[in-house]
């Protein structure tokens, strides 16, 4: 008998099963060519050499009981202090091995965040469109999610209403820029915004709002914009990042959150943050796959690839008449629905084998998600058939 908190999860899981599953119907009906599937965020581009070479080089020649040993629950030093080292070259930050965590990616990272932070019944804003975890994230620790409408001209964050909905009970605060499912990238105007109203408002309800910085996007960003470090605007900022989409790594399970001195309460976050990865199960991030992230940290998987990607598949579906904002960064296209029931728009798609995920499953009903972490050729190919779904819609 399961648990009364795990019966909703078992029972949305089924949504994204049947989706997995129509996907690979379709795969088996008409050749796994013909079927256009946008769900799923999964790199389409290898991870690059620099990662095989440092795996073998690190297998051959070094000591395999520190390798595949235990270690410090914050993950090895050596490697904490080349990814600080890489940070603060390119971002003028001043971290060290001690603001560093390895973390089982994102998911983990985040979890481990909010598990030093939140008490029961605090909360924690998101804006929406967001990656629809985050709630079952923040209620693993029996916070609650206040969600931000969205800006669906733009896709930036809505900062009037979002200052109304900071409370006393405000605790943390999620970002994520570059943005899944929007692709849009947060401006500095913006982030300097965010800083101040949680400055203002720390300061009216004498509380500590922390900003989490959610990034597994940073490195993929186009036409050379600037994704701001948040850290350096907001000094309560916690980053969360991974290695999942930049080196193409999502099932190796790596990543790091990065607590500032300058946040308040530190020295004490950093310790608890540290006990929180042991206890959450994770224990330590994999030691293998750190060890090769201390030899490619300044590395990053093949971003013109997906940049290629974004102008063929924007291109192509505005021509078409679709409306989408222009993503500056991530690999996914929010595109709108022509008709406002977005789930009845996937389901035509899928009489054209193409499969996208519902705006509802980012609280955003009336668009879809297009993931062009694809092959450049599933795109091109894909197009005529988006052709024969926008006649549908025509007139
Ligand atoms: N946050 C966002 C916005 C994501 O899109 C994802 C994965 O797609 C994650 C976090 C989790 O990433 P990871 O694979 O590093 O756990």
């Amino acid at each position: 008998m399961i648990s009364e908190k795990m019966k909703p999860y078992v029972r949305n899981n089924s949504a994204i099963r049947m989706m997995f599953e129509e996907g690979n119907r379709l795969k088996a009906i008409h050749g796994a060519e013909n079927v256009f599937d946008f769900s799923l965020g999964n790199p389409s581009v290898p991870a690059p050499e620099c990662v095989k070479e440092a795996i073998l080089d690190i297998v051959n020649h070094e000591d395999p009981l520190v390798v595949h040993g235990y270690m410090s629950n914050a993950g090895f030093e050596d490697v904490r202090a080349a990814i600080a080292s890489s940070l603060n070259r390119r971002f003028g930050t001043a971290f060290s091995a001690k603001n560093l965590i390895m973390t089982v990616g994102a998911a983990s990272g985040l979890n481990i965040i909010l598990k030093t932070i939140v008490n029961p019944g605090e909360e924690v804003i998101v804006f929406a469109p967001y990656f629809l975890e985050y709630g079952s994230y923040v209620r693993n620790y029996d916070g609650i999610l206040v969600e931000i409408t969205p800006n669906t001209e733009t896709f930036q964050p809505n900062l009037r209403e979002f200052e109304e909905k900071i409370s006393p009970k405000t605790r943390a605060v999620i970002v994520n820029t570059p943005h899944n499912p929007t692709g849009v990238i947060y401006s500095e105007e913006t982030i300097k915004e965010i800083a101040a109203i949680l400055q203002k408002k720390q300061k009216e309800y004498g509380s500590v709002i922390y900003l989490i910085s959610d990034e597994p996007y940073r490195e993929l960003a186009y036409d050379g914009a600037e994704v701001p470090y948040l850290t350096k605007y907001y000094p309560n900022t916690v980053v969360g990042y991974s290695y999942s989409k930049s080196l193409s790594l999502p099932g190796e399970r790596i990543g790091y959150v990065v607590i500032p001195d300058e946040a308040d309460g530190s020295k004490e976050m950093i310790e608890a943050a540290t006990i929180a990865n042991r206890i959450s199960g994770a224990v330590n991030a994999p030691s293998l796959i750190q060890r090769v992230i201390a030899r490619c940290v300044d590395a990053a998987c093949d971003v013109e690839a997906y940049d290629k990607n974004r102008q063929a598949l924007y291109n192509g579906l505005t021509e078409l008449g679709f409306e989408c904002v222009k993503p500056q960064g991530a690999f996914y296209l929010f595109v709108k629905s022509p008709v406002p029931d977005e789930k009845a728009f996937c389901e035509a798609g899928k009489k054209y084998n193409i499969l996208m995920v519902p705006g509802s499953s980012f609280a955003c009903p009336g668009y879809v998600r297009l993931a062009y972490c694809v092959s450049y050729d599933t795109i091109i190919h894909s197009l005529p058939q988006f052709a024969k779904l926008a006649e549908e819609y025509r007139g």
